[in-house]
């Protein structure tokens, strides 16, 4: 039971380890830059009375939401800078995620060690000498300490 155990703490622990440099690897390749915030993309009325918005067609405009010391703003961001907004938060996202994959990986390779050491841990049993007395296994507290 105890064996059993063991080996499979020792197989967590080692196929984690073994997954590790991949996934370390995989951060360290990205060169960036990258955008930490949300792109959003809203409906907006310009509100003109004969434009196609006051129908319901709204207009779609691109926003970066991020967060500034604690507080959330929202940027426009122009048509024509769309694309790499977009990319740069994505590729913020996916390494994030990558991240969370490579924390999980870490726990997953330190349980396999809590477990593998618990599993290997046995408790002292004091040998008995010659006589069969048991030895004591540390010294006794004196309870009078101060007389
Ligand atoms: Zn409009």
């Amino acid at each position: 039971m105890m064996r059993k155990q063991a080996s499979h703490s020792r197989r967590r622990l080692l196929d984690s380890a073994r997954e590790l440099p991949a996934r370390a690897e995989e951060l360290a390749a990205e060169r960036g830059p990258l955008l930490k915030g949300a792109f959003q993309l809203r409906g907006t009325r310009c509100g003109k009375d004969n434009c196609k918005c006051s129908r319901g067609e709204l207009h779609t405009t691109a926003v970066l939401v991020v967060s500034e010391d604690g507080t959330r703003r929202s940027y426009y961001v122009r048509p024509c800078e769309r694309p790499e907004v977009q990319r740069r938060v994505e590729r913020y996202l996916r390494l994030r995620s990558k991240r969370l994959e490579l924390s999980k990986l870490c726990d997953e390779l330190l349980t396999g060690a809590d477990d593998l050491l618990d599993a290997l841990a046995q408790p002292h049993i004091p040998q008995r000498d010659k006589e069969g007395l048991k030895r004591p296994s540390r010294p006794r507290a004196r309870k009078n300490k101060n007389r």
